[in-house]
C-alpha cells in the first residue's frame, strides 16, 4: 500500500490559461471546475491531487496563430494578457471562495491553509510590456508579481534560448538595455524575475545585476538531459549561492536522456533530476515547476490528480516530510517572501 498522505504543492509554471482560451473560447470559466481530457488542472483534481497553487503564466501564443518564434506585437500581447487576467478573476469570482488570485506570501499561506487555490498571476515573455516600462506598475497594480523577461524567441528585453537538443543553453546574446533596466525595476517594484527561458548569457546578466535570489521556475538538470532549456552545473550552483530556487519541470523533453517526446517515463527520472539537483545545491533549492497544460509529462502524471505518485515516488527515494515540504512548497515560499517581501 502506497503513502497517500497529500503534501500539498506550490507550483512554479503552468499554462492552464492559455489552454483554457485556445480551446475553450466559450466556456473556459467552466471548463476550469471539471475534468477535461488532455487538460491537466482543473479544479477538482487540483484538490484530489494536493495541488494547491502556484504561477499562473501569461504566454502569448502566435499573433499570426503559426509562427512561435516570431516576437508578437505589444497592443497584440496586452489585450491577451488582460484577456487572462480577466480569465482568472473570472474563474476566482464563479469559484465560491475555492480559487483566490494571491499577491503576498501572506495571501497564499493563508489560502493554503484554507483548503483554497493560491494563483498568483505570472508574464511568461515581457511582450506586454512597454520597453520604457511605463505599464509596469499598472500591471503589478493588477497583481502580476513574477515576470520570465523573455519566452524562448527574441524581444525588446532580452534572447530567449532556442530549443535545440542536444546544445549548449549559450545561444547567443544576453539581455538589452531595457531588459536590465527591467529586472532592476522588478528588484525595486517586488516582481519576481524566471530565467527559465534566457539564454545562458542572460542569465548571468541578470546574476549579475539583481539583488534578489535566482528563480529559474521550469528548468531541468543539462547534465542529464542536454536541452537548451535545462540548467548546467554551473548555473544551478549560482541559483544555490543567490537562495534561488529552480522548478523541477514535468515536460518529458526536458527529462529524458534522449530528449523525445515520449510520455513514457517513470517517475524514476524525475527522482534523479530532484536528487541531482539536491546533491549540487542542496535540499532547499528544489521546487517544482510542473509545465502542466504547457507541455506534455510522462503519462502517469498526466494530471494534477496523479500528483502524489510523484511525491510517494520522492518519498521512496529517501525524502522525509520536511523534505518533501521544502520542495514540494517551502522553497518556492521562502524564495517569493524573500523577492517580494513580507
Ligand atoms: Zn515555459
Amino acid at each position: 500500500m502506497t503513502n497517500t498522505q497529500l503534501v500539498p504543492i506550490f507550483d512554479g509554471h503552468n499554462d492552464i490559461l492559455l489552454k483554457l482560451i485556445e480551446e475553450c473560447a466559450d466556456n473556459a470559466v467552466e471548463a476550469f471546475f471539471q475534468p477535461r481530457k488532455g487538460q491537466h488542472i482543473d479544479l477538482l483534481s487540483a484538490q484530489k491531487g494536493g495541488f494547491a497553487g502556484g504561477l499562473f503564466a501569461m504566454f502569448i501564443p502566435p499573433e499570426d496563430g503559426r509562427s512561435f518564434r516570431k516576437t508578437p506585437s505589444q497592443e497584440f500581447a496586452r489585450d491577451y494578457t488582460m484577456n487572462m487576467i480577466t480569465l482568472l478573476r473570472d474563474i476566482a469570482a464563479a469559484s465560491d471562495g475555492k480559487v483566490e488570485i494571491c499577491r503576498s506570501v501572506g495571501d497564499i499561506r493563508k489560502a493554503m491553509a484554507a483548503g483554497i487555490m493560491a494563483p498568483v498571476l505570472h508574464i511568461e515573455g515581457a511582450e506586454a510590456i512597454l520597453p520604457d516600462l511605463s505599464n509596469l506598475e499598472a500591471f503589478y497594480n493588477d497583481g502580476l508579481r513574477s515576470i520570465g523577461p523573455v519566452w524562448s524567441r527574441s524581444n525588446a528585453f532580452a534572447h530567449g534560448v532556442p530549443f535545440k537538443f542536444p546544445a549548449s543553453p549559450d545561444t547567443g546574446p544576453g539581455l538589452t538595455n531595457e531588459g536590465m533596466k527591467l529586472v532592476k525595476a522588478c528588484n525595486e517594484m517586488g516582481i519576481a524575475v524566471d530565467l527559465s527561458h534566457l539564454n545562458e548569457k542572460g542569465f548571468w546578466d541578470v546574476a549579475r545585476i539583481s539583488t534578489k535570489p535566482l528563480i529559474a521556475s521550469h528548468s531541468n538538470v543539462h547534465t542529464l538531459c542536454p536541452t537548451t532549456r535545462n540548467l548546467t552545473d554551473g548555473q544551478l550552483k549560482a541559483i544555490k549561492d543567490s537562495n534561488g530556487i529552480a522548478g523541477l519541470n514535468f515536460a518529458v523533453s526536458f527529462l529524458r536522456k534522449d530528449g523525445a517526446k515520449d510520455v513514457n517515463v517513470p517517475l524514476s527520472v524525475l527522482v534523479e533530476h530532484v536528487d541531482y539537483m539536491v546533491d549540487i545545491m542542496g535540499i532547499d533549492h528544489v521546487g517544482i515547476g510542473s509545465d502542466y497544460d504547457g507541455a506534455p509529462p510522462p503519462s502517469d502524471l498526466d494530471s494534477t490528480a496523479k500528483l502524489p505518485a510523484l511525491t510517494n515516488a520522492l518519498r521512496e527515494a529517501g525524502y522525509d516530510d520536511d523534505a518533501l515540504n521544502k520542495i514540494c512548497h517551502g522553497n518556492w515560499l521562502r524564495v517569493l517572501e524573500d523577492t517580494w517581501g513580507a
